[in-house]
């Protein structure tokens, strides 16, 4: 082990709350940097895996389908105990890992290379981890750079998003408790309860700030298909794919939901019904121009929107039932189009 004195885990667990990050929604910089992490290092998955108390939580992830491990099998919980970072070339023939279960069993961890992530009072908060589930490998002096690059960017911004309006005005709306039952956790979105829990506090800032609110639905065409042709996992997927391009045709200050299997809503505070026009044919461009790429498939995917923005005195459910009755006509009309309600 190199250098770092030990853990003092309560400094430790106080730096990491004091980011206020765990159990918030993902966030379209962070997964563009691990896809981009993924696809620079040939990877099965890279995390920003954050350990809390009992638990590490991934803040983004990419190639894998799991929200939280427990801590005692995280190899990340070894990693931040150290200055530098952790590279298990093969976890099978390591003394300290070919016992655990996530070696042994599912998903057959083979590779790990995991880089702490501290914040200014060198407090280690979690790692940023390329992972592979395939082959042993080795990482060599350039790679080991640009892992420290890719955490030094992430640490970076998820100090800048703690300092952020976005961050605030979440910390103010809910408790971490909160945040946690109204997270999805297939998609790392809003759920319902977390979409009626903001609605009313979206309308009042609207309403202070001069501006309107605008409500989109968004549903996946024929998304059954998906599931008929490739299997439900492919289809779970390409739900977190299509959360990912939501929310990354949005602005910081909207809001995504799911509130269905395969339907989103949107929040976004406007100025007129032009602008929520544009961001409802950006999420549409967005979804139906490139397709969707999952382990099993390439995939075509399009949305069919319902569009509206809140009336004056109007209650949130009112618009919504608008919105879903023009996300209908979208739909019989032919589908992957926007329809202002
Ligand atoms: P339409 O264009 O009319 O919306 O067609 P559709 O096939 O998308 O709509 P339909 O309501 O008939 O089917 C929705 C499908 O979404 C059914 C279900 O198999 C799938 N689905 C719902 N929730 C999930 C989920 O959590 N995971 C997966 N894999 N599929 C889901
Ligand atoms: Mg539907
Ligand atoms: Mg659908």
């Amino acid at each position: 082990m190199s250098g770092r004195p030990p853990i003092d885990e309560i400094r430790r667990q106080n730096a990491l709350d004091s980011l206020e990050v765990l159990d918030t929604p993902a966030d379209p910089h962070l997964d563009t940097l691990v896809r981009l992490a993924r696809e620079s290092f040939g990877v099965s998955a890279v995390l920003i895996s954050l350990i809390d108390h009992d638990r590490q939580w991934f803040k983004a992830r990419n190639g894998l389908e799991l929200s939280e491990t427990p801590r005692q099998i995280s190899f990340c919980s070894h990693a931040i105990e150290r200055e530098e970072m952790l590279v298990v070339e093969d976890a099978r023939l390591h003394p300290c890992f070919c016992d655990n279960p996530i070696v042994t069993g599912p998903p057959y961890l083979r590779f790990y290379a995991g880089q702490p992530l501290c914040d200014d009072g060198d407090q280690p908060i979690g790692t940023f981890c390329l992972l592979d589930f395939h082959h042993p490998r080795t990482l060599s002096e350039t790679e080991r750079a640009r892992l420290r690059d890719f955490a030094y960017l992430a640490m970076g911004y998820l100090k800048i998003n703690a300092m952020s309006r976005q961050a605030e005005e979440l910390r103010q709306a809910l408790t971490r408790a909160q945040r946690k039952a109204m997270l999805d956790p297939l998609t790392q979105v809003w759920n319902r309860a977390g979409l009626d829990h903001l609605l009313p506090r979206e309308q009042a800032a609207v309403k202070a700030k001069g501006l309107q609110l605008g409500l989109l639905i968004c549903d996946i065409d024929h998304f059954k298909a998906v599931n008929d042709s490739h299997g439900h996992a492919c289809g779970d997927q390409a739900l977190w794919e299509a959360a990912r391009r939501l929310g990354a045709s949005l602005r910081p200050s909207d809001l995504v939901a799911r509130i269905g299997g395969e339907e989103f809503v949107v929040l976004a505070r406007v100025n007129n019904a032009e602008e929520l026009a544009r961001i409802a044919e950006r999420v549409r461009h967005n979804m139906a121009d490139s397709p969707v790429r999952t382990e099993q498939a390439e995939l075509r995917l399009s949305l069919s929107i319902g569009s509206t923005l809140l009336r004056e005195g109007e209650g949130p459910a009112s618009a919504l039932a608008r919105a879903d009755r023009a996300l209908y006509q979208a739909k019989r009309q032919g589908r992957n189009r926007v329809m202002p309600a």
